[in-house]
């Protein structure tokens, strides 16, 4: 399994590739903008891209979406309660953000526990709701994407209409702090950390 980042636009998104080193299946994760580099990266590893898996709505999340989609003739997964955000503007704040309105409905709806096969490779699907409705965190091989979950030493905002502090705490206590410390963290912003750095350093949830 390979993970390739590509940091986006001015909100310094995370944008994800991971794909499969023997079946060369992929998907994308977040692709906040349209980006070449990325374009260019999975046309050059020959990568086959299954799907785009949205960690949640978030217009920094989703400006490139539509094209990223369209590029690589992709289907568009999200958690089942996100999906009345990214279908709606004002909820998502791509207006603000991507400077025009994007709606869009989801090709596959996803919930807690799911898992995808991409290759040889088994992606769950573990719901934090907390930043968003339906935000969730993508498990795969050692490797924990965490959106606007979980960052380096801090934690996603909650102060939006639909946010939770403390299911979001709840969320990553009960369901992240579960995984093996060595697992590491790919947040949406910033860089990458571990699930035993963060049970040890994060101010804001503390672990075992
Ligand atoms: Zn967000
Ligand atoms: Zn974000």
């Amino acid at each position: 399994m390979k993970i390739k980042k590509f940091t986006l636009g001015m909100y310094q998104e995370n944008c994800y590739v991971v794909s499969c080193s023997d079946t060369k299946s992929a998907f994308v994760v977040d692709p906040g903008v349209y980006n070449p580099n990325m374009v260019n990266y999975i046309e050059e590893n020959h990568l086959n891209i299954e799907s785009i898996i949205l960690t949640h709505a978030h217009g920094d999340h989703i400006c490139g979406l539509m094209e990223t989609a369209k590029k690589f003739n992709a289907p568009i997964y999200i958690h089942k309660s996100e999906a009345s955000v990214l279908n709606d503007g004002k909820k998502n704040f791509s207006e603000e953000i991507c400077g025009c309105k994007i709606e869009i409905e989801a090709d596959r709806l996803l919930k807690d526990g799911k898992i995808i096969q991409i290759g040889k490779m088994e992606v769950k699907i573990i719901h934090t709701p907390g930043h968003t409705p339906g935000g969730i965190c993508i498990h795969v091989g050692d490797v924990l994407i965490s959106g606007d979950t979980l960052f380096e030493e801090s934690i996603g905002r909650t102060d939006f209409k639909y946010s939770s502090t403390d299911a979001l705490v709840n969320a990553i206590k009960e369901k992240l702090y579960l995984l093996p410390d060595h697992t590491r963290v790919y947040p949406g912003h910033g860089m990458d950390t571990t699930i035993g750095h963060e049970k040890k350093r994060n101010p804001f949830v503390k672990g075992q």
